[in-house]
């Protein structure tokens, strides 16, 4: 039934189970759509990283744009992991998490004064400046509370990460970054700067990587910069290799973390950079195989081009597909006595990119549950209201044991914040 499963799924007497939890009795209970995640999933792919670089000076901030759940993202604050950010809502989501504001690093393009201001009272240990107009701006705003603001500077290493145009990030023409001519006057002015301090250098190249030699050029032309930028007398402490790393969706085969860090901690060494502290910032990795999304088939729609398996989640809760076309698995949570057919996945929402897998071989009736899989990131942190649809509800497993981590999201929420007419 299943051609593939990641870590901590597996079946018993036919029934899907994450960790020692039947899917079936959580999505009766909870309803459907539902989130499912695996707390032993997210601590073994921490942990595969914690090994690679265990015995270097490091600091592993979790990406928690990937999924910025308050129990997930605590759960591996509690196992050590640092943040990466990108707004002020994940700032305020970090604190509350009981994140060190130490271990707190600022990413982004558009950091606002506000948000500048706000991380500076936190304390967060670094920003990662993207623009040379961000650098002054943050001088400003520390100048002008009479502190310094420590600083890494984003630059764009121009190598092809290989992946979907959409998530590479560390070519020339792309938003993210400072180009490679310009990144020692930057690093020159910074270090002039009264309201600055500078801490590391920073570069992210893309995501769903599988291959480590994008990471492996990125990390040359990165030290490449580290000795022209100290030759200019501006020393670097930290260097900070993004995130990246991808997930087994379908065929994909990424290399494990630990395996990557060591063949990046060999380079590093061979090039006389073994003593610098490293700081990384996963996400996908961390969670994305760590999460499931169970659905229920609402109807069959058999057609003469295409048949459609139309179930109650959507684009609104998975919208990797449509915005990606990225490939999700789908498998049944128990047999059914159905023929299996060819089926296209689809949701409610009136849009045709609303798909969740195309041309699936499935067993299936309407009532009969499926588990969307890879589905711990970039879903439920994308998810929508899109045709008012409120945002599914989420569950944590710990061996036997569950946790609600977020009730399903009712209309009366959505409309909370809106005033009709009258
Ligand atoms: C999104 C992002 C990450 C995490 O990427 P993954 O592919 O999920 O590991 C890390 N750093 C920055 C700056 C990002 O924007």
């Amino acid at each position: 039934m299943d051609a593939k499963l990641p870590p901590y799924l597996h079946r018993q007497d036919g029934q899907l189970m994450f960790e020692q939890v039947p899917l079936s009795s959580l999505a009766r209970e909870h309803g459907t759509p539902l989130f499912v995640y695996s707390r032993a999933a997210m601590l073994d792919a921490l942990s595969a990283y914690q090994r690679g670089l265990a015995g270097r000076p490091h600091l592993i901030c979790y990406a928690m744009k990937a999924n910025a759940n308050l129990a997930v993202i605590e759960t591996l604050v509690r196992a050590g992991c640092g943040l990466d950010i990108v707004s002020g809502g994940e700032l305020e989501r970090a604190l509350a998490a009981g994140c060190e504001p130490a271990k707190i690093i600022f990413s982004g393009v558009g950091k606002t004064r506000a948000e500048m201001r706000r991380a500076l009272e936190a304390g967060i240990g670094c920003f990662n400046v993207e623009s040379e107009a961000e650098l002054d701006v943050l001088d400003a705003v520390a100048c002008d509370m009479g502190v310094r603001a420590p600083v890494s500077i984003r630059v764009n290493p121009n190598v092809d990460a290989k992946t979907h145009p959409y998530i590479s990030t560390g070519l020339k023409g792309n938003k993210f970054g400072i180009a490679h001519e310009r990144v020692v006057d930057t690093y020159r002015h910074a270090a002039a700067c009264r309201g600055l301090s500078v801490a590391g250098i920073d570069c992210h190249i893309g995501s769903q990587i599988t291959d480590p030699g994008p990471y492996l050029d990125a990390m040359d032309r990165v030290l490449d910069l580290v000795e022209a930028i100290e030759a200019a007398g501006v020393p670097i402490r930290h260097v900070d290799f993004g995130g990246g790393l991808g997930i087994d969706y379908a065929d994909d085969a990424p290399p494990a973390a630990d395996h990557l860090w060591q063949l990046l901690l060999a380079r590093m060494d061979a090039r006389g950079h073994g003593h610098r502290k490293i700081f990384i910032e996963p996400g996908r990795s961390l969670v994305g195989n760590a999460g499931v999304c169970l659905t229920e088939v609402l109807y069959l729609k058999p057609g003469e081009h295409k048949n459609f398996l139309i179930v109650d989640a959507a684009m609104n809760d998975l919208p990797r597909p449509a915005m990606y076309e990225a490939y999700h698995r789908i498998v049944p949570l128990q047999p059914s006595p159905a023929e299996p057919r060819t089926w296209d996945v689809v949701g409610p929402v009136c849009e045709s990119g609303d798909w969740l897998g195309r041309d699936r071989d499935l067993a299936v009736q309407p009532g009969d549950l499926l588990a969307v899989l890879s589905a711990g990131a970039y879903c439920m942190s994308m998810a929508s209201n899109y045709n008012t649809r409120g945002r599914a509800a989420e569950v944590l497993v710990d061996g036997d044991r569950t946790r609600l981590i977020r009730q399903r999201e009712s209309v009366a929420d959505q409309l909370r914040l809106e005033r009709g007419l009258s």
